[in-house]
């Protein structure tokens, strides 16, 4: 037996001349690809193919899994690395992985005969991902062990890329343009048995016979077995070309239902849809350079990089704890929920989920109670769905104390209060519970408007006072604000953290200041909206310039969805608040006049929108055209979407200036996960330097003389629009200086 090594590979053959390859990157759980991983094992395949004495290959790897993919960090890299011309140099790279590909496909055989090649099997042990199932589509039989919970497939499309490295165009060939469908654009994983249903992979076996069963096949493989269907005479691809009547069906359905969900603005789903109708017209190696030349035409658009870097680099990063300060493990064993609301019900379930106990707390029993329920109800959904079982639905509730009692706080080290919205009441618990908790307990305010600082008073210990925002529905939003008051201690930041990390959601730090992060930059959306409509503009302009630029839900609607009433509650107090320097009269004569006519949005049925007895959306609110009569010159779309998307910016680089944000980072991931900010441009910060800071400034100029000084370029822009600096260019990971 002989054994080669390079860092990520090693191939050993056995007596029976099967080479085996196992991929083992050292010092990770996961197998991902770099590009000297696959230079190596294109060096060892070609090795085995060369000997004599080697009769095939079984491509395996050395951990529980297969790979999880590409390393990310060199996909959003691979723009900015690759030259002077930088298309070029990315085609010449994806080319050359299509020949390393290639070569394991054709595997040595005669290309005329189709003769003589040698079997190459791909043995899963378990989840193979991206790359890590492009190379094994390029073999000959794909082997998975039953592991139920591997998961199988190519999730790039959910990355903003597609599968570069030949999966597009192996998938589609194999199954056809409709059953590679969900796979390549929805990016679905299944798990082993689901993936051989869906003709992913050929075989699952018991994961002691992985490779046994795998090396059998190579002994036992035919120079027929090796012959891909479409390198062999008459290949037609499963359910028809798109000049096919059925495939013609398959194709006009897909491009609709692309453009439908992504509105246009995801430019890899179209690439990936063109790549494989182009593909299907022609022969399989010239279908390889037009999916190459598509990717490369993703990685050239800059919404791809930024979306990588923030969705998935940067909010790992976060997640890992980016930004916590260097004290003791802070991990929360009992956290104590004030108020089993709406928010609290859902912190409380969150929490007991990760495992922490829970004393959930209300002002009745009945009240607690009901909280409480909250889960329950939960665990019944995921029951009838197979998600979670009677055993785990017990053990979840039996984490949760529901009680009236401030008593059974005692052994709490964190609490996260969600009562009323109302700095007296809040101050009364503060109190109640800081006199029954333990000294080291971190007490934590889920308040959406109040100052963490003016909040923190009520506090004997205010170091270890601190915001932690959460978004509603609490079970489904992923980001979690964390909010320093002025004299919020470092443990409390950590345990915050550690809390968040617990929960697996994703943390960011802010500072305190009027709602905080998220709510200070959606607000101006809305309002934004709402004064176009004042102004005239056409509402299905507003709302359908905004699902356009990428938004999730139009200002009207969003509006609609978290009340007007709320709107009219938070317009109120920022008056109060601020005094005569209130820019917002304009927006709250509309908002106003909804309330007093009971229109309060979707909860009464009846909002910007009109809604069916079900609360079923109907469209925009007829009686909007009367209110608000449309003016005869309409603005051009970019115009609206530029007063959308500005109104949101601004206010970023303005908390950006105020140090509330103290890295973009936060910025930019905080604006995608906490208020659906345009996911393709990558944050609001990533769009700002996609515009580049001299045209976003002249934009702001332009937009500031015509609707007003709240588009004015912030000192900062103008000073990186001199200078012909981008922010992350300028503040990299964190803020130093602004
Ligand atoms: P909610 O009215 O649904 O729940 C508040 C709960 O607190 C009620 O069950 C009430 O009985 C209880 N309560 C009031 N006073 C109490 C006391 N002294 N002791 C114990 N329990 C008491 O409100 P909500 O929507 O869950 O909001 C709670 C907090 O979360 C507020 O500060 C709110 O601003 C904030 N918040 C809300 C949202 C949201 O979308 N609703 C989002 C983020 C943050």
């Amino acid at each position: 037996m002989t054994v080669q090594t390079t860092s990520d590979f090693t191939m050993s053959t056995d007596a029976e001349g099967v080479a085996t390859i196992t991929w083992d990157v050292p010092g990770k759980s996961m197998n991902v690809m770099s590009l000297q991983g696959f230079a190596d094992l294109d060096a060892l395949v070609g090795q085995a193919l060369a000997d004599a004495g080697v009769k095939g290959i079984v491509i395996t790897s050395g951990k529980d899994s297969f790979a999880g993919g590409m390393d990310l960090n060199i996909i959003a890299g691979m723009r900015d690395g690759a030259g002077d011309d930088p298309a070029r140099g990315l085609f010449d790279g994806v080319m050359n992985m299509h020949a390393v590909l290639r070569r394991i496909e054709r595997a040595g055989m005669d290309p005329k005969t189709l003769k003589g090649g040698k079997p190459i099997a791909a043995a899963l042990p378990g989840t193979a991902l991206g790359i890590g199932l492009e190379i094994p589509l390029a073999c000959h039989r794909i082997f998975a062990a039953d592991n139920p919970r591997a998961k199988i497939g190519l999730p790039e499309i959910m990355v903003g890329i597609f599968p570069g490295a030949g999966g597009t165009t192996r998938l589609a060939r194999k199954l056809g343009a409709m059953g590679a469908s969900p796979l390549l654009l929805e990016g679905k994983l299944n798990d082993p048995k689901k993936a051989k249903a869906a003709g992913v992979i050929d075989e699952v076996v018991p994961a002691e016979e992985l490779l046994a069963a795998a090396k059998a096949w190579v002994l036992a493989a035919k120079d027929a077995d090796i012959v891909k269907p479409w390198d062999q005479k008459g290949y037609k691809m499963p359910g028809g070309t798109p000049y096919h009547p059925a495939g013609y069906m398959t194709f006009v359905g897909a491009s609709a239902m692309v453009n439908g969900k992504t509105m246009g603005v995801y430019p890899a789903a179209r690439a990936l849809l063109s790549a494989v109708y182009e593909g299907a017209l022609v022969p399989f190696d010239t279908a390889l350079r037009i999916e190459a030349r598509w990717f490369v035409n993703v990685l050239m658009n800059p919404s791809s990089g930024a979306m990588i870097r923030s969705l998935f680099i940067n909010k790992e990063a976060l997640e890992k704890g980016a930004n916590r300060p260097a004290v003791a493990d802070q991990k929360v064993t009992q956290v104590g929920v004030i108020g089993a609301g709406m928010m609290g019900a859902g912190i409380a379930l969150v929490s007991a989920l990760a495992g922490i106990r829970v004393v959930l707390i209300d002002a009745t029993q009945e009240a607690a109670d009901k909280g409480k329920a909250y889960t329950t109800a939960y665990m019944d959904k995921g029951i009838a769905r197979k998600a979670a079982t009677e055993e785990k639905k017990a053990q979840v509730l039996g984490l949760i104390t529901a009680t009236t009692d401030y008593a059974a706080l005692a052994g709490c080290d964190l609490i996260v209060e969600a009562v009323f919205e109302d700095m007296g009441v809040k101050a009364e618990v503060t109190k109640k519970v800081e006199a029954v908790v333990g000294p080291d307990c971190v007490f934590a305010t889920n308040t959406s408007t109040l100052p963490i600082t003016a909040l923190a008073k009520a506090s004997a210990r205010p170091e270890q006072f601190i915001g932690i925002h959460f978004f509603s529905p609490v079970d489904k939003m992923a980001l979690v604000e964390i909010i320093r008051g002025k004299k919020t201690g470092d443990v409390a930041v950590a345990k915050a953290l550690d809390y968040v990390r617990q929960i697996r959601k994703t943390p960011i730090v802010v500072n305190d200041a009027r709602f905080f992060y998220a709510n200070r930059c959606i607000i101006p959306y809305i309002n934004e909206g709402i004064r176009m409509l004042a102004e005239g503009v056409a509402p299905a302009l507003i709302e359908n310039a905004a699902k356009l630029v990428g938004m999730p839900l139009g200002p009207l609607q969003l509006v609609d969805e978290t009340s007007i009433d709320l709107g009219v509650k938070i317009a109120k107090a920022t008056k109060a608040a601020m005094g005569e320097d209130y820019p917002d009269d304009a927006v709250d004569a509309v908002l106003f006049a909804m309330a007093d006519q009971g229109r309060l949005g979707r909860k009464a049925n009846a909002g910007f929108y009109a809604y069916d007895d079900k609360g079923q959306r109907l469209g925009l609110w007829e009686g909007l055209q009367a209110a608000y009569p449309q003016a005869i010159i309409q603005p051009e779309l970019v115009t609206v979407q530029h007063r959308l998307l500005f109104a949101q910016v601004l206010e970023a680089v303005r908390a950006l200036e105020a140090g509330v944000l103290t890295d973009i980072r936060e910025g930019d991931v905080g604006a995608i996960l906490g208020w659906g900010f345009a996911p393709w441009s990558g944050g609001p910060f990533s769009w700002l330097d996609m515009l580049g800071a001299p045209y976003a400034a002249e934009r702001c100029d332009a937009l500031s003389a015509t609707f007003g000084a709240r588009f004015a370029t912030p000192a900062l822009l103008r000073e990186m629009a001199d200078k012909g600096q981008s922010f992350y260019g300028r503040f990299g990971g964190a803020r130093d200086a602004a």
